[in-house]
């Protein structure tokens, strides 16, 4: 770990007490969910697993996460499940009619969803995970320290 000479501003101390045994949130994180990583599972068992084990503390010091492109995914499954019923045609045409714009709007907002989410990993993740990896927590006095 890099440490300033003597005498010199350390930026990794703490500004409340001035302890310099600073712990970075990437760290704990990783130190608290260790065991839960490594157990291999069913996907949901895993999940559900791994949610349960995590500690308070890695769950407070949890990184940034990407948007997930599954709910994009599942409206445009979802209107293309409704176009295909509705050019199989075995419903009447007030209903097929109403099913083509729920499955219009559906689909538009699926891919919506999709675009914007894709924006804001390129754009905005970078940055939260940026900021992240600068928290450090004290563990004497519990403040929170962007160095
Ligand atoms: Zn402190």
């Amino acid at each position: 770990m890099y440490r300033p000479a003597p005498g010199a501003a350390n930026p990794f101390r703490c500004q409340t007490c001035g302890n310099l045994q600073l712990r970075a949130f990437a760290t704990m994180y990783a130190q608290g969910t260790s065991t839960a990583v490594s157990m291999k599972g069913f996907f949901f068992k895993h999940a559900y697993q791994k949610t349960w084990r995590q500690t308070q503390m890695a769950k407070l010091c949890a990184p940034p996460r990407k948007k997930a492109f599954w709910p994009a995914l599942l409206f445009l499954v979802i209107a293309a499940g409704g176009t295909f019923a509705v050019y199989v045609g075995r419903m009447p045409t007030a209903v097929s009619s109403r099913v083509m714009v729920f499955c219009f709007l559906r689909g538009w907002l699926g891919l919506y969803l999709g675009m914007y989410h894709l924006y804001w990993n390129l754009r905005y993740f970078p940055q939260r995970m940026t900021e992240y990896h600068r928290l450090q927590y004290c563990p004497r006095c519990g403040t929170v320290t962007k160095v």
